[in-house]
């Protein structure tokens, strides 16, 4: 495989961790084995082989296990540093280990490692099998190579810490419990029972779904003096006929159309959220279509073209997929996250191009890490956590990405924070512990001035 020149440009870029254009002119890295060259560079990493090897895209690819170069743990060549004339020659291949997280080539190598929704499992890729999934390795290779850079002679100071954005997302799977003559039929057959059904549906009692209000409250209360820029997602399906997709709520229906005028009414921003059946194909140009039609011509939000994405269930199958999602005018991608386990699935806490691993080219879709998701921590088959472990493990990715400037992403749903009415199981700590989640985000010190003595946090 040929990675391309831009992408190779990118990607040694992208590991320096800087986005200063004027600083990042100041230095020169070269990926070179030809010795003649090394004099351009301030600093050469030695390719391992990589990118040419008759095993690319193949299982045998990936190594069992991680080297390491002062704790940091990389992949491919060799942990070994050394200097020619004035510049560093780095044997530690991290453009490949970079390449290996940051383009999701893993998934591309272990097409067997799916679960039952044609998912990639956190816990068996590699990083998750060693523990490292709460760590953005990536990032941690820019603390490598501003260090060399130094040594080279280079003013390289150390980014600041701080997170850039925090990303409060929604997706909207079941906007109501029961709002519909259906819903009731549904929950007489097979649900909570005709009588608590009935109360529901006439208004006697609050929708347990319905807990935008109290979000919206919270939100806005909580994060009012947050100390960095944020920005609240809500991801609306429009289609999908999988038994996954249900309920198939019609944006048409008043009950729907009434509370995405209210939900319109706070600054927020609409993001398509692909239904499980057109996960498929990587996404449905129709669903797009009918999203933005709907937000155009019945909740007025004139001329809205949606440019967000999510997929239901986090579905994003393989990595091929995110073409599909190009081709359909997506320029950000929201789903990057293992439902299984919270943390970096791109190995990193930065918003991301895409590189395509089977093509090796750089593409214009932004993947943006899903730090959290609520019910990865809460549910049984995934990490099961109690409140406690749960907010010390999200504190401990929020510090991480705070370390590196990079974005929190929280995935919330309406449904997890049911009211106390509702007669089953619900977690009984979701909305205490959502508030701590929020208050914790709006207490941090941003920037952190400190960052440097705290050591990368892994609670678990
Ligand atoms: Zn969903």
């Amino acid at each position: 495989m040929v990675l391309h020149e831009n992408a190779l440009a990118y990607l040694l870029r992208f590991l320096t961790g800087l986005d200063e254009e004027a600083l990042l002119r100041t230095f020169r890295i070269g990926y070179t084995a030809e010795e003649e060259k090394f004099a351009h560079y301030d600093l050469v990493f030695i390719p391992s082989g990589f990118f040419e090897s008759e095993h690319y895209g193949k299982p045998s690819s990936i190594p069992e296990t991680f080297q390491e170069i002062d704790g940091i743990p990389f992949l491919y060549g060799k942990p070994l540093v050394e200097r020619r004339g004035d510049t560093v020659l780095v044997h530690a291949d991290l453009p490949a280990s970079a390449f290996f997280f940051l383009s999701r080539y893993e998934e591309i190598c272990r097409r067997d490692i799916r679960d039952k929704h044609g998912r990639f499992i956190g816990r068996e890729s590699l990083a998750g099998r060693h523990g490292l999934l709460c760590r953005p390795l990536v990032d941690e290779y820019g603390i490598l190579v501003r260090r060399w850079l130094r040594s080279a002679g280079k003013d390289i100071p150390e980014p600041e810490a701080k997170v850039a954005k925090l990303w409060v997302t929604h997706d909207l799977d079941a906007p109501f419990f029961c709002k519909s003559l259906r819903a009731v039929a549904r929950e007489t057959w097979r649900g909570k029972g005709l009588l608590y059904a009935l109360k529901v549906f006439s208004g006697k009692i609050q929708d347990p779904y319905d807990t935008f209000s109290w979000l919206f409250h919270e939100e806005e209360s909580r994060l009012a003096n947050l100390s960095f820029p944020w920005q609240t997602i809500y991801f609306v399906k429009a289609g999908g006929k999988h038994p996954h997709d249900r309920p198939h709520y019609r944006l048409h229906a008043r009950c729907v159309k009434t509370l995405l005028r209210q939900i319109a009414s706070h600054k927020v921003l609409f993001g398509l959220h692909g239904s499980y059946s057109a996960a498929e194909n990587g996404a449905s140009a129709l669903e797009k279509k009918v999203l933005e039609t709907f937000l155009k011509y019945r909740l007025s939000v004139g001329g809205h073209k949606i440019f967000l994405f999510r997929s239901h269930y986090l579905r994003s199958r393989e990595p091929e997929d995110f073409r599909k999602l190009e081709k359909l005018g997506i320029t950000d991608d929201f789903t990057m996250g293992f439902a299984d386990m919270a943390g970096f699935r791109l190995g990193t806490c930065r918003p991301v191009l895409w590189i395509d691993p089977a093509r090796g080219v750089l593409t214009g879709l932004v993947l943006h890490p899903l730090t959290v998701m609520d019910n990865s921590l809460y549910q049984k088959e995934y990490m099961y956590l109690n409140e406690e472990k749960a907010q010390a493990y999200c504190a401990g990715l929020f510090e991480n990405t705070r370390r590196f400037g990079g974005e929190i992403c929280i995935l919330w749903h309406n449904t997890t924070l049911l009211g106390n009415a509702y007669p089953g199981p619900a977690v009984p700590w979701a909305r205490s512990f959502y508030t701590h989640i929020l208050d914790y985000l709006a207490n941090m010190k941003n920037p952190d001035t400190d960052s440097e003595k705290h050591p990368l946090r892994c609670p678990l």
